[in-house]
């Protein structure tokens, strides 16, 4: 198939090679479609892909770079992936951070693969929390922008813009299909509203197994008092005394339960809801479920994850 050459970088010229930027908006422009064909997309996550598919129906054809179940901190591509991307007019990536095998994956890939971060936008959120394997000696953003339906909503925009741009002969139908998924999101966030109304103020207090969830707490009134694995991913394992810190702050506030994603080992969480008589609650964090599971859409995950802290902080 025909590689246009897509600007990748619209500013900043003077990166190291190998220091790609992704974190910017690339100029896209129409692709020649040939009759009958559709637009070959690639997205990293499950999460971004389901939105991408969401919004470009069967307008696109849409290739998933990290397995279901599988750690996006630190997934590692295959040369098959690379082919993959070559052969895409963009890559959807969740951006803020969130991949760090993307760099090295686009100079396996070749020059003019246009990324489009779908966070881009998104106001990026910082760790809050003390020092209870907070994210706060990384620096950088919480990069987990999918745990807010309303970041989600910023995805819609920026996928339908993206799509519409490389097909302007769709943009009707990308535009139909995103408003229809927007209206489906701005009904989950209502229902987590009227869900989480249900956990008294106090128990209002997230460990996570790592620093995830800050999105969710801004925008529902949560605290993530700690986690435990330091930071916003799951690349730096805790330091003991990260651990008795943590251990610590969930005796003083009285936490209820460790929150575990599926992307996550959990026996160090294990060993902490040991030590504290609290307990640990799976999750869907990094990654879908596979499809017609409990968590096989965005949708779907999301509502798991609700009725999991709900049923684990709400009084018995
Ligand atoms: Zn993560």
């Amino acid at each position: 198939m025909v590689i246009l050459s897509l600007l990748l970088l619209a500013i900043g010229g003077c990166q190291s090679p190998g220091a790609v930027t992704y974190d910017q908006m690339p100029s896209l422009s129409p692709v020649a479609l040939g009759q009958g064909e559709r637009l070959q997309v690639v997205a990293t996550t499950s999460i971004v892909a389901d939105v991408v598919r969401n919004v470009g129906g069967d307008r696109i054809d849409l290739k998933t770079l990290i397995p279901l179940g599988t750690d996006p901190h630190t997934f590692q591509p295959t040369p098959q992936d690379a082919a993959a991307v070559a052969d895409a007019y963009v890559v959807f990536a969740n951006g803020a951070g969130l991949e760090a095998f993307l760099a090295g994956l686009l100079e396996s890939a070749g020059a003019g693969v246009a990324v489009v971060p779908v966070s881009y936008g998104v106001a990026l959120r910082q760790f809050e929390g003390g020092g209870a394997g907070g994210g706060e000696r990384e620096g950088g953003f919480d990069p987990h922008t999918w745990f807010d339906p309303n970041n989600v909503i910023v995805w819609t925009h920026n996928v339908e813009r993206a799509l519409s741009a490389l097909d302007p002969g769709h943009a009707g139908v990308y535009e139909a299909n995103a408003e229809a998924y927007r209206a489906s999101l701005q009904e989950l966030d209502a229902w987590i509203r009227a869900q989480v109304a249900g956990v008294p103020e106090r128990n209002r207090k997230l460990v996570t197994d790592h620093a995830s969830f800050s999105y969710f707490a801004h925008q529902y009134g949560f605290e993530q008092v700690g986690a435990v694995f330091p930071g916003y991913s799951t690349l730096a394992q805790p330091a003991a005394r990260d651990l008795a810190a943590l251990e610590d702050a969930i005796r003083e506030f009285g936490v209820k339960a460790i929150f575990v994603g599926n992307t996550v080992n959990p026996a160090l969480a294990e060993q902490v809801a040991q030590d504290t008589g609290t307990r640990v609650v799976f999750l869907y964090t990094g990654s879908l479920s596979e499809p017609g599971g409990p968590a096989g859409d965005y949708l779907a995950f999301m509502r798991y994850d609700v009725e999991a802290v709900v049923e684990a902080l709400r009084e018995t």
